[in-house]
């Protein structure tokens, strides 16, 4: 194996483990997948890892609320995430968690690095406290009335209907969202990083300034950065790093004999689960099978590892101040550079908001359209700035269909046949001089020299308009040759071989400069139709295929009928109950909870009953031992749900678009038990269970607090 000319390091953020993934995540793999297939196709080593990032109160207290363990929970998130990464073509060498010895042992290492170094300080704060729950709550878990406008039902940091910010002592009449009770201020000794002293401001200013040598951050990155530095770093500060008892994290060592336990907050450790990721691709042997002969330590302290993370706009004061200066404060390497995108949003929701759930990625492969599309589609999306981009359905369909089929696939599909009835397979260009030959592999060579370096830059969109553009140039060449016509004369059958063999060499250039982008497609072409027994390295661009094995059809066309459906957007006769049973379980739940107020998504208020008609409904807890996506329907999900009965009961729900089945499973959930069975499409339904929905989309499933087992009646 020849040695690598640069070794890099590269990650995308890591995803949290409480849902599956939407169309955010995956934007944010495939652009970093990309970028790593790319590297690797120039012959560079690259080690391309990920992790569930899984401690914090939101887990812990989703488990709870689900009767299950943190572990049980990020398990089960982390399998779907695992399905996902796999599904969509992302080429991780390795993955992991942060719930693991690895980054336990380097949180603790790296907190104590900075400890002697004087970083880290001991502050009393007051903060609100559940008294019922036991437990400090984080901002997110406060609610009450806004302070400026009255506004009831406000979070503890903003108000989303005057907009003003404040604290969450600032709040009239504060209630926990947890259990709806009065929080109370108590005191309590934090652990401060020291972000604020001046040798750290002096670092920032200078790795923000110039990450490693010849880097910068994004235009738009470093100014933002720099608001945030102030002239005079005067503007940081410190930083929170320590959670109180209970908290699901890594507890922080070395505190004084007798103190209560103390956790690292979720955003320390999240971002050091980079380097337990690695640690992991190395000590498991993952690295050493790529060529990689050095232990972890070596290699990350090797100052000519390039170290990159693909990240969202959303966290780059985590990246670009707090990850740096902890790495560079304990004695570690700092990041080569980060790289950060805006978000996604799809266009279509607006189409499909009354009853459609956006565009969920799982929901997209269920339908059967192509991971590749849309990883094609989200190239052509992308550039090297912090812009959000849109999924268009129309414009989504236009690309697939006629530049992905109708211009790249098109060139094989139409000069394939006559070289395999006419030439065996055989490619030559006898017709051409030697002139003429050398000029087109130099063009081949220049174009795929301009596609290089906007990969590099990540600069996506320019290198498929570029090769749309190649294609358009290839197909006209083939059009005006009129190779139909040559067939047919036994005296142009050199020019009929030469005008065959000169596009599907250009189809080679195009599979390779499309290869990051669409890895299956080139792989079938390299091995399938040149029979290369290989996948394409980047030279491939500009070399000639000395022969084809045959052409196989290699890509459909979308049917906009299924992006229709992605959007939900489609007439659906097969589940007419749908949006009313969400709308009914919508009024439930406000008439239900007395503590915390009827929500923003309340739909109208239904005329008064009596007690008495409330009591003819049966509501039990359920526990769902089993889900799975109904075949043939857009929108159910058939449920297998224990409800302390002898044998389980089944029941089709209308969630498919919000949740992936086996994200359910083990889940409790309150469903009327008493309703009439019904004969559905696909089988007899035995009840219903309740979910929240309002004008907008998404559908939200109901949850009992901890303690509810399965058969409790719900009263
Ligand atoms: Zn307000």
């Amino acid at each position: 194996m020849p040695s690598p000319v640069r070794t890099l390091f590269v990650t995308t953020a890591l995803p949290y483990a409480n849902a599956p993934f939407h169309i955010g995540h995956i934007m944010e793999y495939v652009q970093a997948d990309i970028w790593v297939r790319f590297q690797r196709m120039r012959g560079n080593a690259v080690h391309f890892v990920c992790a569930d990032d899984t401690h914090g109160a939101p887990i812990m207290l989703q488990a709870e609320k689900e009767g299950i363990s943190p572990e049980e929970l990020i398990a089960r998130v982390g399998a779907s995430h695992r399905d996902d990464w796999k599904r969509y073509l992302i080429s991780f060498d390795t993955v992991h968690s942060t719930h693991s010895p690895e980054n336990t042992e380097l949180a603790q290492s790296i907190y104590r690095a900075l400890a002697a170094r004087g970083l880290v300080t001991t502050r009393s704060i007051e903060q609100f406290y559940d008294p019922v729950k036991g437990m400090f709550l984080p901002d997110r878990y406060i609610k009450g009335t806004c302070p400026k406008c009255g506004a009831k039902d406000q979070y503890g940091d903003a108000c989303e209907v005057c907009g003003s910010t404040y604290a969450p002592t600032d709040l009239v009449e504060p209630y926990s969202t947890i259990t709806g009770a009065r929080p109370e201020l108590r005191a309590s000794e934090h652990l401060f990083f020291r972000l604020s002293a001046p040798e750290v401001v002096s670092f920032l200013k200078t790795w923000t300034a110039a990450p490693a040598p010849g880097e910068t951050l994004q235009p738009e990155v470093y100014n933002k950065v720099q608001e945030w530095l102030g002239d005079d770093g005067r503007k940081l500060a410190d930083w929170d790093i320590s959670r109180d008892a209970p908290y699901f994290g890594i507890e922080i060592p070395d505190q004084p004999p007798g103190s209560a336990r103390k956790y690292f907050y979720v955003w320390l450790d999240a971002p050091i689960g980079y380097l337990a990721a690695l640690k992991k691709h190395f000590d498991s042997g993952a690295a050493r099978a790529q060529g990689e002969p050095r232990s972890f330590d070596e290699f990350v302290a090797d100052p000519k590892v390039e170290q990159f993370h693909f990240i969202g706009k959303d966290i780059v004061y985590f990246h670009t101040l707090f990850w740096p200066a902890m790495l560079h404060f304990a004695g570690r390497k700092t990041p080569t550079n980060v790289f950060v995108h805006g978000f996604i949003t799809a266009s279509g929701e607006k189409m499909s908001k009354s009853r459609g759930t956006g565009v969920s990625p799982q929901r997209y492969l269920d339908l059967g359209l192509d991971p590749e599309w849309l990883r094609y589609y989200i190239a052509a999306k992308l550039n090297s700035h912090v812009e959000d981009i849109d999924f268009g359905p129309d414009d989504f369909v236009a690309r697939v269909n006629s530049d992905l089929i109708g211009k790249y696939v098109n060139i094989a599909s139409r000069a394939a046949p006559f070289i395999t009835r006419h030439f065996g397979g055989a490619l030559a260009t006898p017709a051409e001089s030697e002139n003429d030959r050398a000029n087109r592999l130099t063009t081949a060579q220049m174009d795929a020299e301009a596609a290089r370096a906007h990969y590099e830059a990540r600069d996506y969109g320019k290198v498929l308009r570029d090769a749309m553009r190649i294609a358009d140039r290839i197909n006209e060449a083939f059009d005006a040759a009129q190779p139909w016509l040559l067939a047919k004369d036994p005296a142009a059958r050199d020019r009929l071989q030469t005008v065959c063999s000169q596009a599907l060499q250009g189809f080679q250039s195009l599979s390779v400069m499309l290869a990051p982008v669409l890895p299956q497609v080139a792989s079938r072409v390299a091995r399938q139709l040149f029979g290369l027994g290989r996948d394409f390295t980047w030279k491939d661009a500009w070399a000639e295929p000395a022969k084809i094995a045959g052409f196989k059809h290699l890509m459909a066309r979308v049917d906009p009928k299924q992006v229709e459906a992605l959007l939900g957007i489609e007439a659906d006769p097969g589940n007419g109950g749908r949006s009313s049973a969400a709308r009914a379980a919508a009024g439930a739940t406000a008439g239900a909870s007395a503590s915390a107020g009827a929500g923003a998504g309340a739909a109208k208020a239904a005329p008064p009953i009596a007690i008495d008609d409330f009591a003819k409904v049966e509501l039990r807890i359920a526990r769902i031992v089993a889900a799975e996506a109904v075949d043939g329907s857009d929108k159910l999900v058939k449920l297998t749900l224990d409800i302390g009965e002898a044998n389980p009961r089944t029941v089709f729900a209308g969630i498919k678009g919000a949740y992936a089945p086996d994200a359910l499973v083990g889940r409790l959930t309150p469903m009327v038990a008493n309703l009439a069975p019904r004969k559905m499409r696909f089988g007899v339904s035995e009840g219903m269970v309740l979910a929240a929905s309002g004008d907008g989309p998404g559908v939200y499933l109901l949850a009992p607090d901890s303690g509810a087992i399965p058969g409790m009646r719900v009263k």
